[in-house]
């Protein structure tokens, strides 16, 4: 058995949650849902990334202190994980001093020691917008090229990472240890490192930068946020504590779901810190693009930010249908689109009347003869399942969450047609019943293969057809043993139960 850690990015809760914290929720949580069900031991881990700038003047401008904003704030985050059936562990917030703060600082220190710290007076452009200083290479005419501002011009003292040392150990470590997901994003990364690395900037002066973890023995400097956030993988382990719990680190494959825009803070500061501190390095990074809104960049000024809430709503709170077009909209590493009309056609077309109905079909016809399945023990069908699971496995364990769902989307779309192609309805007898009972086996399969993408709708669907295993589905040591996978696997499955709609219409159109 293998173990998986697996984390997303830790959310700045300066501003409520938007579409791209739910793409990245939602990759990783169908990736942890697939490792538990492949048989993995698994530990999800997400968060909140509270310090800095940032929170500081939000929560100046609102009125209150840094800490009332984030404790009224995270709670937001939390509660739209749990209605979106994220399954994360834990939480860990970098403003909690008991559980994130013991680690930072020994890893501070650990850095110190291994002297790769060193403090200057630095002359920087400070974007406060992206809060962090900006090299040459984020400038575009003097300005930040995200933000279209021109940075503030800054000079202080700084506690400095030496970065610029570790370009040539870093070729390497991304050629062979740590894997960069997709492909074209390692290209990418490659290039960065190819052109030479700067050191980085890694505490401010308090007189700056208050509402952050001081720097151990220099109490006139607070961290900036690479010490402090990218520690939370591991100050969620309680590294350097008296509770440490390494082998969710040294023994697991460790694999850490980011953002396009933070990637090479991932793949570059991160494992150089790691080293320098006597931790073994991640072993994956899998990065994801952007989500656009009705083809444009997402913006306040634009009016075109999507509220998950207000997703969650146009489905009457079921997340399945934002779960499945996330997934198979947007292949893994690539950027997306949401649309309302989109959404709205996937939920019609791929959910409702492709698989809804055919499990509604199926169900309702063998209600009414009112008998035992018959699975017919076919040689084809049992070679055919085999190599539907074997496909399917193979996108999956890739990350390619899209390949792997449109597999299962093309079978119900082939299992519609030859329904229609068999007219069940004009059989009889015993013919009838194995017709239907082998439409109800892919049925089946099919629930299971959805399920780590839309977990609540694949139990429902189980328990329509009557399957035994149907209400410990949900559970997390639910596995997907042989027998499952194979044709006819469930011996003790004799009945199906009651057909309900699983996808009502919907009722009203978006604003
Ligand atoms: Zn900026």
């Amino acid at each position: 058995m293998s173990r998986q850690y697996i984390t997303t990015a830790i959310d700045y809760p300066n501003a409520a949650p938007h579409m791209g914290h739910v793409l990245e929720k939602v990759l990783a949580d169908v990736m942890a849902r697939w490792f538990r069900l492949r048989g993995d031991e698994v530990r999800f881990q997400i968060g909140t990334d509270e310090h800095g700038i940032k929170i500081q003047q939000t929560a100046d401008k609102e009125k209150l202190t840094p800490r009332q904003l984030v404790d009224r704030n995270v709670p937001i985050f939390e509660e739209l994980y749990k209605k979106l059936g994220i399954s994360a562990d834990v939480f860990i917030r970098t403003s909690d001093e008991k559980k994130h703060w013991p680690t930072v600082k020994e890893l501070w220190k650990k850095l110190q020691a291994a002297g790769v710290l060193e403090k200057r007076t630095y002359t920087g452009f400070y974007c406060a917008g992206c809060e962090r200083f900006l090299t040459k290479k984020d400038l575009v005419e003097a300005m930040c090229d995200i933000h279209k501002v021109k940075p503030q011009e800054v000079k202080e003292e700084n506690w400095f990472f030496k970065l610029s040392e570790e370009t040539e150990w870093l070729k390497k470590l991304l050629k062979k240890e740590y894997k960069i997901i997709p492909q074209f994003r390692e290209n990418e990364t490659m290039a960065l490192l190819e052109s030479g690395l700067e050191d980085v900037s890694f505490s401010r002066p308090k007189s700056s930068l208050t509402w952050g973890i001081p720097v151990p023995g220099d109490e006139g400097q607070t961290m900036y946020v690479w010490c402090d956030a990218l520690t939370n993988y591991i100050s969620g382990l309680g590294y350097f504590t008296d509770h440490e719990e390494k082998t969710w680190w040294d023994d697991a494959t460790v694999t850490h779901v980011i953002g396009k825009d933070i990637a090479r803070f991932h793949a570059l500061i991160w494992p150089a810190m790691l080293k320098h501190a006597g931790v073994k390095v991640p072993d994956q990074l899998v990065i994801h693009g952007f989500l656009t809104s009705e083809g444009q960049k997402m913006s306040k000024s634009l009016g075109n930010v999507v509220k998950p809430d207000e997703v969650l709503a146009h489905f009457g709170g079921n997340p399945d249908p934002l779960r499945f077009y996330l997934s198979h909209e947007v292949p893994v590493g690539n950027d997306g689109d949401f649309s309302w009309k989109r959404i709205d056609e996937v939920y019609v077309s791929k959910l409702g009347n492709q698989l809804g109905n055919m499990l509604n079909r199926v169900l309702v016809m063998l209600k009414k003869e009112n008998t035992d399945l018959t699975i017919p023990a076919a040689a084809e069908d049992a070679a055919a399942t085999k190599k539907q699971w074997a496909d399917f496995s193979e996108k999956l364990d890739a990350f390619d969450l899209h390949g792997a769902l449109q597999h299962v989307v093309t079978g119900v779309d082939a299992m519609n047609r030859a329904f229609n192609a068999a007219e069940p309805w004009k059989l009889t007898g015993e013919k009838k019943i194995e017709a239907l009972s082998t439409f109800a086996e892919c049925l089946r399969h099919v629930s299971l293969m959805v399920l780590p993408f839309i977990p609540g709708t694949a139990q429902k669907m189980a328990m329509q057809l009557g399957l035994p295993y149907a209400d410990a589905m949900l559970d997390p040591a639910f596995v997907l043993t042989d027998a499952l996978k194979q044709w006819n696997g469930v011996k003790d499955w004799k009945r199906v139960g009651e057909p309900a709609i699983l996808f009502p219409p919907l009722e009203k159109k978006p604003a």
